[in-house]
């Protein structure tokens, strides 16, 4: 049992293992995503921090989270530069500021859920109508239009990201940034994101939705 234990703690400390590790949760949660409807397509992208490196894994360009396999993750520098691995997605660079910008941040999402870019789209931010939303959606930003890939779009969601309460950013017309400590917690945080957008879609055929005080700390 010794001799187990043994092995097992110098294979999590070896970065070749953390990074086979890392991508087979990439692409268990990226599948999770992409079955919950967070994903449509090959749009959006997700990542993770290596544990102990500077480094991240992310999606390659043009490829589906429901198809996720290891030849469709990037490794990429702090940089936003590809080390080794196919093309990274076009928002790569954003993923890159936002880790060097907030250091409790260990994955990252960017989705085209139907209701959170629903309200992106009209130029609202979503309400913080629900409980489990309330810190979530504290400090919420949302950034105009601006093309994929451009200058514009990197500075103006990095611009939100200042803020540490920050944890969702909506950009109009296109989708929505979620952060997360880890890649499970940045999972429910998506799909805390996308329920409320829901909700708050809902709620108003029926009446004026109570939003939280955003100030409330549990
Ligand atoms: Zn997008």
């Amino acid at each position: 049992m010794v001799a187990m234990l043994a092995v097992g703690c110098s294979q999590l400390s070896n970065p070749a293992s953390n990074e086979e590790n890392s991508k087979n949760q990439l692409i268990v949660i990226g599948r999770r995503c992409y079955e919950r409807g967070l994903f449509w397509g090959t749009g959006g992208d997700i990542s993770v921090r290596l544990p102990g490196s500077k480094q991240f894994l992310i999606k390659a360009s043009m490829t589906c989270l429901g198809d996720m396999d290891e030849s469709k993750i990037t490794t990429v520098n702090p940089d936003g530069l590809a080390l080794h691995g196919p093309k990274p997605s076009h928002e790569t660079l954003i993923h890159a500021r936002l880790y060097g910008m907030r250091p409790e941040v260990g994955a990252i999402l960017h989705m085209h859920s139907p209701y959170a870019t629903a309200w992106a789209s009209v130029g609202k931010k979503i309400p913080a109508i629900t409980q489990q939303s309330v810190t979530l959606f504290r400090d919420m930003g949302i950034v105009p239009y601006h093309p994929v890939g451009s200058k514009e779009l990197v500075e103006a969601v990095v611009a939100c990201y200042q803020n540490p309460n920050t944890q969702v950013v909506l950009m109009e017309n296109h989708g929505v940034f979620v952060l997360g400590e880890d890649l499970y917690s940045l999972l429910y945080n998506a799909e805390k994101a996308e329920n409320t957008a829901h909700i708050a879609y809902l709620a108003r055929d029926l009446g004026e939705p109570k939003e939280f005080d955003a100030k409330v700390v549990y």
